[in-house]
């Protein structure tokens, strides 16, 4: 039997070992369908114990917020306050089933409503529908609500979707999921949108053909879209709405209304800015939120009120569902919480911090890793790890792992070479932001006089450089024993 600690469930089965014991049975057995039965199936076989010590020691393995830094742009990697998961928690919002039906969901229902109301009130919109899973998810649903508007006025040629080159990469690939085809708009010198190519994209015949634009701001280059309601008004002059990508809302709430800039319909990421952890795999929620040329169009069900009950609406022109139910309940009591615990005042400090907390990163990195668009940046920035001779960003970013750093994102957004994108959060003390700062000094002086140091790395975790092309080209999906 092996036990050391790498080891695999695999290869610490042996037959007939259980975890385990379930209660007998009251009702009759069945036999499994022979459809599904599988019989060379090898799962592994193991004691209640082992299967604790191996799992726990996989989580001891995670780099999470919860032991280390983790500025990985445009991911908001932030603490989220515990008491989100006590509330999530409560027995009345865990143990509710959305089939109970209405009467029995009023608390339910409340909670959904009011969340609704507040998203709305932040972003400065009409109406809010909580349905969508994922950022993502929420672009597809705002894409198939401005193609359903058009479709509603006799429309039909507008099948284009005008992209600046600073937009999340999900952008584009939502577009294409609905049926859309897209246009990228090139940035200028300053990072925000060319404002010549937009107007050659609107202009003419071809610019019938546009449906609109979806644009992100901050963009990915963590600034701000100083140009926004100029780019809003030039897309519905010549007849297309406006799509806002809201997931990085971290660096407005409180500030800046996206709806009162001419956005129609907009994405923000509950998982992200209102509290839900990111990543890991884990439910989240990409609502949309809707002026009103968009209001109607939203995805349903939706939260009302009728005669002091609180009941499941379809909003009059909608696109239907986008998920069962109302979205992932136990994500929006989290939000919820989150808002409810802040008030306005604590939202705006959210943005204020965040955009202060990247600004104090920036100037000092800076000095040794070169920002592209080197002016005040909202809550992330990109900078670029090409120091030295023969050094890249991938080397900054693995040996950062060996510091206990998280690394950032990397060679992302694609308009930067060797972009390292930064956002230390809202949720850091000025003590870890100097941390970082040291680390990322001490690593530029690496590059410079040791540079074998930086290509090796990382040093302190189980598993070393791995070869990246091959991972890519030829993965390794499942266990061969
Ligand atoms: C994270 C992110 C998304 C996508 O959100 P998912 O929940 O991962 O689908 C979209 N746009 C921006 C700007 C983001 O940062």
């Amino acid at each position: 039997m092996n036990l050391k600690p790498e080891a695999l469930v695999f290869e610490i089965s042996a037959p007939g070992r259980l975890a385990v014991s379930l209660p007998k049975g009251d009702t009759p057995s069945y036999p499994v369908p022979a459809n599904l039965a599988r019989a060379e199936l090898r799962l592994p076989e193991l004691d209640e114990l082992t299967v604790v010590r191996h799992f726990t020691r996989l989580s001891q393995k995670n780099f999470s917020i919860d032991t280390d830094f983790y500025p990985l742009g445009s991911c908001t990697m932030k603490y989220n306050p515990k008491v989100n998961e006590v509330t999530a928690g409560l027995a009345g919002f865990r143990n509710t089933h959305p089939l109970v039906g209405e009467e029995f969901s009023q608390g339910a229902l409340e909670l959904v409503y009011r969340l609704q109301a507040m998203l709305a009130e932040i972003g400065g919109f009409k109406a809010v529908s909580l349905q969508p899973a994922a950022g993502a998810h929420g672009e597809l649903a705002g894409v198939f609500m401005i193609r359903a508007w058009h479709l509603s006025r006799g429309d039909t040629k507008r099948t284009r979707i005008l992209i600046p080159d600073s937009a999340h990469g999900t952008n584009p690939a939502s577009c294409t999921m609905a049926g859309l085809e897209t246009l990228t708009i090139p940035s200028n010198a300053e990072g925000g949108v060319d404002m010549d190519a937009l107007k050659a994209a609107l202009a003419g015949e071809a610019g019938k053909e546009v449906a609109g634009i979806m644009i992100t701001n901050p963009n990915t280059l963590g600034l701000f879209e100083r140009n926004i309601e100029e780019i809003a008004r030039l897309v519905h002059e010549a007849g297309g709405l406006v799509y806002g990508d809201g997931a990085n809302m971290n660096a407005l709430t409180g500030v800046f209304k996206p709806g009162l800039s001419g956005i129609d319909v907009m994405h923000f990421n509950l998982h992200k800015t209102f509290s839900t952890p990111h990543g890991g795999g884990g439910p989240g929620s990409g609502m949309v939120a809707a002026g009103d040329t968009l209001a109607a169009f939203l995805p349903g069900p939706v939260a009302g009120m009728k005669g002091g009950k609180y009941r499941l609406e379809l909003p009059a022109k909608t696109i239907g569902r986008m998920k069962s139910f109302y979205g992932n309940f136990g994500v929006l009591v989290r939000a919820y919480t989150y808002i409810r615990m802040l008030g306005p005042e604590g939202l705006r400090r959210v943005a204020e911090n965040a955009v202060l907390n990247a600004n104090y990163l920036r100037v000092q990195v800076e000095k040794d890793f070169p920002v592209k668009y080197p002016r005040a940046c909202m809550h992330e920035f990109v900078a670029m790890g090409d120091i030295a001779e023969g050094i890249h960003t991938l080397d900054i970013a693995k040996r950062l792992i060996d510091y206990g750093i998280h690394p950032p994102t990397i060679y992302f957004p694609l308009i930067v070479s060797e972009a390292l994108m930064v956002e230390p959060t809202e949720t850091e003390s000025k003590a870890v932001l100097d941390e970082f700062v040291r680390v990322m000094h001490e690593i530029a002086e690496e590059a410079k006089h040791n540079p074998e140091l930086l290509h090796s790395a990382p040093t302190t975790t189980p598993i070393g450089r791995l070869d990246e092309v091959a991972a890519a080209r030829s993965p390794v999906l499942c266990y061969r024993g």
